[in-house]
């Protein structure tokens, strides 16, 4: 039994194959990028080497058929409709979606009409949810929201304090992002408490190229920091993050700044680029060490956000067993989360630098004994925990 789980974005897509027959393992990984381009590229992961083909790809179609071709080359698969199901991951599934979800004509169709939610995002994943279905019929395919994990959010959190009217007509409201990965988060942090997921208070931070947090109560989100869309919260790769809703009013007014101008700005300019022109958090402490003036100003306004959320989380959970670091920057930056705990030590966060400095995979607790806090790092798998909700509902 196998279960194909995929990620598919507008120009790429990522794909995990599992094996499900006796718990949840991964056969192999790949990938195809530049789709609709003059050449793009298909790669496919072993356990230690890859294989890349180079190829025009159409579409999605083709693009899943050359995967097919590669799959079957090495053993791994023949055909789509020998798979006992297809994950698909979905960005937003606005209010309606709050588990995962089988997909039938009525659920497209409810996808379809949260477009406007996400138009970058959801007509891509929808893409990879039809082409599978043509090319395998039969196999359930099942959709996973990035925003369900946060659909606990009471209204208090999730409502912007916009004109009622507006709001209930438009679906103005806080959705949250990062689902699949504070989920996992969540539950590998409870396995390192040695609790039931539902006993776990959490603070759970996702830092990639996008960031976000969660306050995780008794289980579940009761806030998260990216809202309407995932522009919100904190400082990101190329994103700002919270901002005055003025200054966009102001660049309107006096810059003559339309909707696409300032969708570029807030989507592709801000965030660390914008700060120190890089969004790649490597070279900012590269260029820290040495240093430069603007990159430490990145680093501390990155930082000093992160830090600004977590005592916000800390008021309003009530307690907190952990706080959790994952992303490409969580994971991989000791120095990230030492400066964060550190900054935070009169709040009971204590890290172990020994330990800090020694994480590398899995899911390690890295704080002192000393820490009222608990500090985990933990190196998050979103497909994993799309398998894992897939196999609930095959
Ligand atoms: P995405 O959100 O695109 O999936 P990732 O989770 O891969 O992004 O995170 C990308 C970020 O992680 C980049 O800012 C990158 O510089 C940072 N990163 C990756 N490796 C390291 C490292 N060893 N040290 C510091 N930052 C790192």
């Amino acid at each position: 039994m196998k279960l194909f789980v995929l990620n598919s974005g507008s120009s790429s897509l990522k794909y995990t194959l599992y094996d499900i027959r006796d718990g949840i393992r991964k056969i192999v990984w790949g990938m195809v990028e530049r789709i609709g381009e003059k050449e793009g590229r298909v790669t496919l992961f072993h356990a230690l080497e890859k294989e890349v083909i180079l190829a025009h790809i159409k579409d999605h179609h083709n693009a899943l058929k050359l995967v097919l071709r590669q799959l079957d080359k090495y053993g791994y698969l023949k055909s789509f409709s020998d798979l006992a199901g297809c994950a698909h991951r979905v960005v937003h599934g606005g209010a309606k979606f709050t588990a995962p979800t089988l997909i039938d004509r009525e659920v497209l169709e409810a996808i379809e009409e949260l477009i406007p939610l996400a138009p970058l995002h959801n007509p891509a994943n929808l893409e990879g949810i039809k082409t599978l279905m043509k090319l395998s019929p039969t196999t359930p395919q099942i959709a996973l929201f990035d925003t369900a994990f946060h659909q606990s959010m009471p209204e208090v959190a999730y409502r912007y304090a916009l004109p009622e009217a507006m709001s209930l007509e438009l679906d103005i409201r806080r959705y949250g992002f990062h689902g699949l990965s504070h989920h996992y988060l969540r539950d590998e942090t409870a396995k390192l408490l040695s609790k039931a997921p539902r006993q776990c208070n959490l603070i759970t931070l996702h830092l990639g190229n996008g960031a976000s947090v969660a306050a995780i109560k008794a289980g579940k989100s009761i806030d998260t920091s990216m809202g309407f869309t995932p522009l919100e919260g904190l400082v990101m790769g190329t994103r700002p993050g919270d901002l005055d809703a003025g200054i966009l009013l102001y660049l309107m007014q006096s810059k003559g700044m339309d909707a696409a101008a300032l969708d570029q700005l807030l989507n592709h300019e801000s965030g660390l680029k914008g700060l120190c022109h890089t969004n790649d958090m490597r070279e900012i402490l590269e260029r820290k060490a040495q240093g430069d003036v603007k990159a430490t100003l990145a680093f501390e306004i990155f930082c000093y956000r992160i830090q600004k959320y977590i005592g916000a989380y800390l008021a309003i959970l009530g307690g907190v067993d952990a706080v959790v670091f994952a992303g490409g920057i969580g994971e991989h930056s000791a120095e990230v989360r030492e400066r964060i705990c550190t900054q935070m030590s009169h709040l009971g966060l204590v890290i172990d630098e020994v330990k800090n400095r020694a994480f590398t995979k899995g899911a390690q607790m890295v704080h002192s004994p000393q820490s009222k806090i608990k500090i985990a790092v933990v190196q998050t798998d979103e497909a994993l925990q799309m398998a894992r909700e897939s196999v609930k509902i095959l």
